[in-house]
């Protein structure tokens, strides 16, 4: 049973909540002592009795819960859930009558109105995403009005939080209807990708890149060779290869990461043995590059924000730098980097900066090309700009 508490708002923070703003901070709230559980409904007031917000308590790094409503008497039941996931298919529709592109975001955590879910549409699948104990606490009522609101072959779920110690009667990631095929087989800009909705935390994809990958396809890749750094499954490879690249290289430190890239070549129907795919640390590669004076016409940094693997740490707010560094050395004169970083931690105007010490600190020049934040489908809510942290730019080496 959802419990429902009244909380008092510390006075400096009332009008950021007013105006919007949808992260409920721990610090922002006198009286969390009242609250006994995460998924409770709080109704945040002024310290004089004013009603301000009402929302939900659940733990995430960023904060200690999302705004839902602004409406003191909007109940928080199957009928709010329908109405905000109804609207947010309204603002896909045209990937929902796009045949060429049958895998998208269809509800985007606090872009959509509801902070802490995400909800991605594989080919008729729905995959629901749970970022606290909060908001999984609303399941069963999410699920109904989604239900309610699609038309779907299956559902499944992931978890993002920690589960460690919960007693769950759904530890499998499927929820219901038909299974999904394994792989199952969605398309992205008239592209195949090998999806597993049930076989751990990732499926295989980050749909995010997707105007990324189409702009190495069709306008960068033809005749050139593209080395793909922390590649995973080989996406931005499948693409440079798909457009006409002469051979891609792609680099990824998980053993994982040379079956699955094989798999999105042959599902694609390129030989995968015509590609290379290296299992190895990428600093480690780049050593080797410069040894062996290998040089790209196009160089995709993906890197994850932070990442430990046995010699290395990689932050990107600290080693981005490094590591465009490390690309440009082995970029061809006039050869375009594809620098990207999902970090929330620094936005577009230092990242820009970190490209322009690399290139300093080697007396090379460059141009910026073009650059990408979030597709459509990734709706952001222009309060919460830290929601908005996909970059990236397309640097063009020219000394
Ligand atoms: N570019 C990918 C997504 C990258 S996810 C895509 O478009 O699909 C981050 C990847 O970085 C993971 O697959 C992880 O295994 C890999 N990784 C992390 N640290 C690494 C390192 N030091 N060297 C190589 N790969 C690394």
């Amino acid at each position: 049973m959802i419990q429902e508490v009244n909380l008092t708002v510390k006075p400096e923070f009332t009008t950021q909540y007013q105006d919007g703003y949808p992260l409920i901070s721990k610090e922002s709230v006198v009286d969390w002592s009242k609250v006994k559980e995460e998924g409770t409904i709080i109704n945040l007031f002024t310290q004089t009795k004013k009603f301000i917000i009402k929302g939900y308590h659940g733990i995430q790094n960023k904060g200690y819960g999302w705004i839902l409503t602004h409406n003191q008497d909007e109940k928080i039941d199957v009928e709010y859930f329908a109405k905000k996931i109804d609207s947010a298919i309204q603002y896909r529709e045209d990937f929902y009558n796009d045949n060429a592109t049958t895998a998208f975001r269809v509800f985007n955590g606090e872009g959509d109105g509801i902070g802490g879910l995400t909800i991605d549409h594989f080919n008729g699948y729905y995959l629901l995403t749970w970022y606290s104990i909060g908001i999984y606490a609303f399941k069963s009522t999410i699920l109904e009005a989604l239900k309610s609101s699609v038309s779907y072959k299956g559902i499944y779920q992931k978890k993002r939080f920690d589960t460690k110690g919960m007693y769950l009667d759904d530890a499998d990631d499927f929820i219901c209807g038909d299974k999904a095929s394994e792989p199952l087989i969605v398309k992205e800009n008239g592209v195949n990708f090998a999806i597993y909705l049930d076989d751990g935390a990732m499926v295989g994809v980050f749909l995010d890149q997707r105007d990324v990958r189409k702009t190495i396809r069709d306008k960068y890749a033809k005749n050139k060779t593209l080395l793909n750094t922390f590649s995973y499954t080989g996406a931005f490879s499948i693409f440079g290869a798909i457009g006409g690249a002469r051979k891609t290289t792609s680099v990824d430190l998980a053993k994982r990461s040379l079956p699955k890239t094989k798999e999105q070549f042959s599902v694609n129907y390129i030989d995968p043995e015509s590609q290379d795919i290296i299992v190895e640390d990428v600093f480690n590669y780049f050593k080797y590059a410069v040894r062996k004076k290998l040089l790209f016409d196009i160089v995709v940094l993906d890197p994850p924000s932070f990442a430990r693997s046995k010699k290395h740490t990689f932050s990107a707010s600290k080693d981005y730098v490094k590591l465009l560094k490390e690309a440009i050395q082995i970029t061809s004169k006039d050869g375009v980097i594809v620098a990207s970083t999902n970090s929330a931690n620094f936005n577009m105007m230092r990242f820009r900066d970190f490209i322009h010490k690399a290139f300093k600190e080697l007396h090379g020049k460059y141009k910026v090309e073009e650059s990408f934040s979030l597709p459509k489908d990734f709706k952001v809510n222009p309060k919460f700009k830290e929601g908005d942290y996909l970059k990236v730019v397309f640097i063009r080496k020219l000394k």
